[in-house]
């Protein structure tokens, strides 16, 4: 088996930074397939934490190439600055990054636009909660194809003719908001040239690399961004990512077939966060929601945003194996659990409901009491487990009763963010 998609499988933030960075020991590709800086991994590396926005989180291993796929959208100023300081940190020194040609840019005056448009949103409480990155307004860009590629960077001309077009649609807009903003072409063309040269050593058909790769029996690990129920087409719409999260969005965000690709697996929490607006059936308020805030230190990587938190949602969860065709499920932060007093599940959703359509936010979670949780040694004996056998049993019963409930196996068990303290259950490769 050569090629392996990672996804989130709730609503983002479940760990996919140190999971990937795991997994991807074995590969000799990882490569990210949607979404912009609005995701935020954070890797533990020789004690040292680093947070990357673009990178796949498998530039940690020399040698290892990290690629950046069509389905992407990046701002070139933040890929700048993020490739520095992963270079001040002694990673990708040996050329181990691809850029695809068909990947769009965030401009900064999609970064405006996403700002302003937020800020008028608040004002009538009709907020979405986006990163303020630019990236849903790159992605409109896209779908009413005036977007800038990457190609676009070595064709001055066309660059030229696509910029005209966001001005003339987008100059307006900023006019409505009052803005003295403008899209600057003749500014963007000048950056446009030096951000081109910059990449141009990176920049290759993606698509065409990766089939060449798997053809030749290499190892492939493609990782997603945010999570499933923040899918575009499968999410709590509309406060999703403007860009497919589910295992699917690898075939168009890289340029290969569903055919390549040979398993799935998904992260989720021992327990549930969401951050941004939305619906989110197990939300705890009050301070059962702190308490696990406190314990799991549930602030947004990229953000900084506090993230909502509450129990494990099984239904959710099933949901999202469905539409991700998960093969495995990787289950993170138990050691957080492990520190609170009593630990619930949601089983089912009252009156039979089901993710996937509007009733999602008005759905109220059927809860059952996990028992043999809440031991005070419980938490120091879970962090030192190295091998399945070493878990404490309430725990493995809390894995086994997800993996039934949910009908995937469980493949790999994370019992606190160092790399060591991973569980592995299955070969990823
Ligand atoms: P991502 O975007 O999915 O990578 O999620 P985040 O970057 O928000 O990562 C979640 C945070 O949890 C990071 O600070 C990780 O170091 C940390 N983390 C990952 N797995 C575990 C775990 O099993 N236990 C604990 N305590 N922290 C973890």
């Amino acid at each position: 088996m050569s090629t392996l998609v990672v996804v989130g499988a709730q609503w983002g933030d479940e760990g996919k930074g140190k999971v990937v960075d795991v997994l991807a020991a074995d590969a000799q590709i990882v490569a990210r397939f949607a979404g912009g800086n609005n995701a935020g991994h954070t890797l533990v590396v020789d004690g040292k934490q680093i947070v990357t926005h673009l990178v796949p989180s498998g530039c940690h291993y020399p040698g290892t190439l990290c690629v950046l796929g069509a389905g992407m959208v990046i701002d070139p100023d933040v890929f700048q600055a993020e490739v520095a300081e992963l270079q001040s940190h002694g990673l990708l020194l040996r050329d181990e990054l691809r850029v695809s040609l068909g990947a769009h840019l965030i401009l900064p005056f999609h970064r405006v636009l996403d700002g302003l448009r937020e800020d008028r949103a608040s004002a009538s409480d009709n907020q979405i909660g986006t990163t303020r990155r630019g990236v849903g307004p790159a992605y409109e860009s896209k779908a009413a194809r005036r977007g800038i590629r990457v190609r676009d960077l070595y064709e001055p001309a066309r660059l030229r003719e696509r910029l005209e077009q966001c001005k003339a649609a987008l100059d307006p807009e900023f006019e409505r908001f009052g803005s003295s903003i403008r899209v600057e072409v003749d500014d963007l063309v000048e950056r446009g040239k030096r951000w081109g040269a910059w990449m141009e050593r990176w920049v290759c058909d993606v698509g065409a690399l990766c089939q060449t790769a798997i053809d030749s029996g290499h190892r492939l690990l493609f990782e997603g961004a945010q999570g499933a129920m923040l899918d575009l087409d499968h999410g709590t719409y509309p406060f999703v990512t403007s860009s497919s999260a589910t295992a699917g969005g690898v075939c168009p965000g890289i340029g290969i077939g569903p055919t390549a690709i040979h398993r799935v697996w998904g992260i989720t929490k021992a327990y549930t966060t969401r951050v941004g607006a939305g619906p989110f059936p197990t939300r705890l308020d009050g301070p059962q929601g702190k308490a696990l805030r406190d314990a799991g230190h549930e602030y947004g990587a990229t953000t900084g945003r506090p993230r909502d938190c509450g129990w494990l949602d099984l239904p959710a969860l099933k949901y999202s194996a469905r539409i991700n065709g998960l093969t495995g499920l990787c289950v993170t932060k138990l050691d957080v659990l492990a520190d609170l007093p009593e630990v619930e599940i949601c089983v089912a959703y009252e009156d039979g409901l089901v993710p996937g359509t509007d009733d999602l936010g008005r759905v109220r979670p059927v809860l059952e009491k996990v028992p043999g949780w809440g031991d005070p040694d419980l938490a120091r004996r879970l962090r030192a487990a190295r091998s399945l056998a070493e878990v404490p049993a309430p725990v493995r019963g809390y894995l086994d009763f997800i993996a039934d409930r949910v009908g995937v196996p469980i493949v790999l068990a994370s019992v606190g963010p160092g790399r060591a303290q991973t569980i592995s259950l299955a070969e990823p490769f």
